[in-house]
């Protein structure tokens, strides 16, 4: 453990009140405006949000992966925007130069990712290339002791407020499939590198995501992370930081299937139908009953894998399982909850609505349910063969 238990539960007890008494208060505000008011931010940065997963040495909080889901948890708690910005510099924004960088990259960028005076985007998503990430056409071709990158990144979280880049890049012009392919470390504000408008999604308002393009951008060999030892081996490096990020997200997960549970319990005991509370019928219990047992579930897979991951054992499936169960357990748990609002539940005055679309995308990014399906079965058939 990073920190010793009185620590711990301090800084939960912190996250606890700032959740509920400064970020619930502005759940409505922050998805009418698209945006989170800059004061939040600056207590986000304050209280050391942006570096939980940065080692204490470069500025950060350098919590193990069990207090990590702690703290996820409790930002679950709140609208999921909240979280995104912080969650590129604790998760795909950071973790690459944490785990494969080379020292000048890690004392350059870590210090100012962990305070949040910079935000880190991870370039992988093409036009292209979604799921078969390998497969990306993005090119960094070599000139001199530079590489020149050309290609386009799409619904790239934070690229808005970023101000550098992991940018993944075919290296190796003969290859199609990930074995060629470096990680770089870009800055935002070199030339040739442009933005494409504000993406409109689904949900998660004041969350950001829109296409970084880059066109014929200068960078020097030592931009690849880990330095030229690691050409070629960039997707090596992302797939590093997955299991953080699965566990990461499927804890996210949790803390709002437990949010939108207890606001589910509080109506069916105010709401009255039939002469009393809806939560005395026996099918709103069930609804109740089912989500509370799906996200106990989860919280036990997160918290097990977690622990896990911290004595250092491969939790590859694992992380994949909590991801994919936590990500569809609160697609069912956030169904119920406007099921058990009623019509309340749709009209957006009650944000039930808001969350209904603000976890769909859970599914989706950082790999779906699918993939997550193919990394579990995958690792199965792997381990049976041994057997
Ligand atoms: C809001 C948002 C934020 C994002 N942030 C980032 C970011 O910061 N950085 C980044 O790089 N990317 C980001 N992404 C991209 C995200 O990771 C991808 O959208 C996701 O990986 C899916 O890729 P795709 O959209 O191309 O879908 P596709 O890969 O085209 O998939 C379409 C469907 O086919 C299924 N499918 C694909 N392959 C298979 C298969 N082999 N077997 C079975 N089914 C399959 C998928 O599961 C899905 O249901 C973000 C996306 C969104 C929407």
């Amino acid at each position: 453990m990073a920190l010793d238990p009185e620590t711990l539960s301090q800084l939960l007890d912190t996250v606890r009140r700032f959740v509920d008494n400064r970020l619930r208060p502005l759940e409505a505000k922050v998805a009418e405006d698209d945006a989170i008011p800059a004061e939040v931010v600056q207590d986000m940065r304050d209280m050391g949000l942006f570096g939980m997963s940065i080692p204490e040495t470069y500025g950060g909080l350098g919590l193990a992966m069990s207090e990590e889901v702690q703290i996820a948890f409790l930002l679950g708690r709140t609208s999921p925007a909240f979280r995104s910005l912080m969650g590129t510099n604790n998760g795909i924004g950071s973790q690459g130069i944490v785990i494969d960088g080379t020292d000048e990259q890690k004392s350059h960028y870590l210090p100012r990712l962990a305070s949040g005076e910079l935000i880190g985007s991870f370039c992988l998503t093409e036009p292209g290339s979604g799921s078969d990430a390998g497969s990306l056409r993005t090119s960094a071709r070599r000139d001199g002791d530079d590489f020149l990158i050309n290609g386009t990144k799409r619904y790239i979280t934070n690229a808005p407020e970023a101000g550098v880049f992991t940018v993944f890049a075919r290296t190796n012009p003969d290859s199609r499939d990930a074995s060629g392919v470096s990680a770089f470390v870009v800055d935002a504000n070199l030339p040739g590198i442009s933005l494409g408008p504000n993406d409109h999604k689904m949900g998660q308002k004041g969350a950001h995501t829109c296409d970084v393009i880059f066109d014929n951008v200068r960078v020097p060999v030592s931009a690849i992370i880990g330095g030229e030892a690691r050409l070629h081996q960039g997707f090596k490096t992302a797939m590093k930081v997955l299991d953080r990020g699965r566990l990461h997200i499927g804890s996210v997960c949790v803390g709002v299937a437990e949010r939108l549970i207890e606001d589910s319990l509080r109506y069916s005991l105010e709401r009255e139908q039939f002469g009393k509370p809806i939560g005395e019928f026996q099918l709103i219990q069930a609804m109740l009953a089912d989500s509370k047992a799906e996200a106990y579930a989860a919280r036990c897979m997160v918290e097990e894998t977690a622990r896990r991951k911290d004595q250092g054992i491969d939790v590859s499936t694992e992380a994949a399982c909590c991801k994919m169960y936590a990500s569809e357990m609160v697609g069912r748990v956030a169904d119920r909850a406007v099921q058990i609002h009623g019509g309340a539940g749709y009209i957006a005055d009650y944000g039930i609505e808001r969350f209904y679309r603000d976890v769909r995308l859970f599914r989706i990014y950082e790999g779906t349910t699918q993939i997550q399906q193919l990394v579990i079965a995958r690792n199965m058939l792997k381990d049976a063969r041994t057997w």
